[in-house]
């Protein structure tokens, strides 16, 4: 039995190499860990953490809380605090937005739910506590602000467009600019300016997050993207047969090819529970995205039911009310997680890369 007192120093070599979900570095070189409390028999410890992984926070505590258990048995009491770690995002790419990270997503196909796959992940987060941007990106056919049922205009204040906030989120799409069912048209070159102006000059503010709702299947905006924000990660959407399947990964390709990064795939409208019956309907075939991914070497994230009341709020432009749902809310909430941890896993990745010695 070990009965030489646990000193802070002991704590901070236990918690040493546990890296910062952000930054990939050592939370302890970084100044996060805290407060350090020993008392006969009890240590408590506070950690400070940014909002880049705000809905991972609970089960980094877990982990951090095994790890001085495991570090130190003979204590019975170990406790792990979090607490919110300000760090102002550096500024991105050739448009210099003030984000952590910049999350397009894309689809192979339209109508395989892309959009609304990218409200829900934006709301996701906001609600874990990330601070959201949702960039509305499918120029020929924005559906964003039918999504949220925004109709305001944005306003222009100090040269800059005001986004619209929606549900904890900042929103801009040129859907705000058109009337509703107005086709617009776009040459190649306007289509690269009007990306570029919408992340550029946009007041986002400081963001962990911006979503960006990609127009669907290969292409130029993918491109655009690519050079204006060349950390861009994406998220791929599809459902389950097998031609959606074949068109995600065409995107899959195309994402590759222009090195960004996948965080993972979503199937949405994966299966159907009876509201009368409470059977489990797999319209479009069971698995296929699963299946999918695993060959094409992407994560994959989760699934989402097809349900009629999702269908219905996304009709009336009230697409937060699904929250209330518990089984869509917490089967888009392990999602958002997912996501997180992929996004987190990656910046690990990366910034042990950067630490290798180059011989
Ligand atoms: P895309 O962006 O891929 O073209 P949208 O997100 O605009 O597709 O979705 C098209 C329509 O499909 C939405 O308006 C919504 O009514 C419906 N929808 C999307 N996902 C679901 C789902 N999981 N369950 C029921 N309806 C859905």
């Amino acid at each position: 039995m070990n009965s030489k007192p646990i000193t802070p120093s002991d704590v901070l070599e236990a918690l040493r190499d546990y890296l910062d979900p952000e930054l990939g570095r050592s939370i302890v070189s970084l100044g996060q860990v805290r407060q350090i409390r020993v008392d006969a028999g009890s240590l408590s410890v506070s950690v400070g953490l940014t909002s880049f992984a705000a809905p991972l926070w609970e089960e980094i505590r877990l982990e951090l809380t095994e790890r001085l258990r495991k570090a130190f048995p003979q204590l019975p009491e170990v406790k792990v605090v979090i607490e919110a770690w300000d760090r102002p995002p550096e500024k991105l790419g050739l448009v210099g937005i003030s984000a952590k990270g910049v999350v397009a997503v894309g689809s192979g196909k339209g109508g395989v739910g892309k959009s609304t796959v990218a409200v829900l992940l934006a709301q996701g987060l906001a609600k874990a506590g990330c601070r959201v941007g949702l960039l509305d990106a499918d120029l020929y056919g924005p559906s964003i602000p039918h999504l949220l049922g925004l109709h305001q205009q944005p306003t222009v204040s100090n040269d800059r467009l005001q986004p619209i906030w929606a549900d904890g989120i900042a929103v801009m799409s040129i859907g705000l600019f058109v009337p509703a069912g107005e086709a617009i048209l776009w040459r190649g070159p306007m289509l690269h300016n009007a990306i570029r102006q919408f992340l550029q000059d946009t007041d986002w503010g400081p963001l962990d997050y911006l979503i960006v709702d990609m127009p669907p299947g290969t292409g130029d905006v993918a491109l655009s993207l690519s050079q204006l924000l060349p950390l861009t990660e994406v998220v791929v959407v599809c459902t389950p047969q097998d031609v959606a399947l074949l068109d995600a990964t065409k995107a899959i390709t195309m994402f590759r090819k222009l090195q960004i990064e996948l965080l993972g795939m979503v199937e949405n409208m994966s299966y159907f529970i009876c509201p009368g019956c409470g059977m489990r309907h797999e319209i479009f075939g069971s698995g296929g995205a699963k299946r999918r991914a695993e060959q094409l070497n992407v994560p994959f994230l989760g699934q989402i039911p097809l349900n009629v009341d999702l269908r219905i709020q996304c009709d009336q432009g009230r697409l937060a009310n699904v929250w209330q749902d518990p089984v869509l809310a917490s089967c888009l909430q392990s999602i958002c997680h997912q996501l997180v941890r992929q996004a987190v896993s990656l910046r690990r990745q990366k910034a042990r890369e950067v630490q290798l010695p180059v011989l």
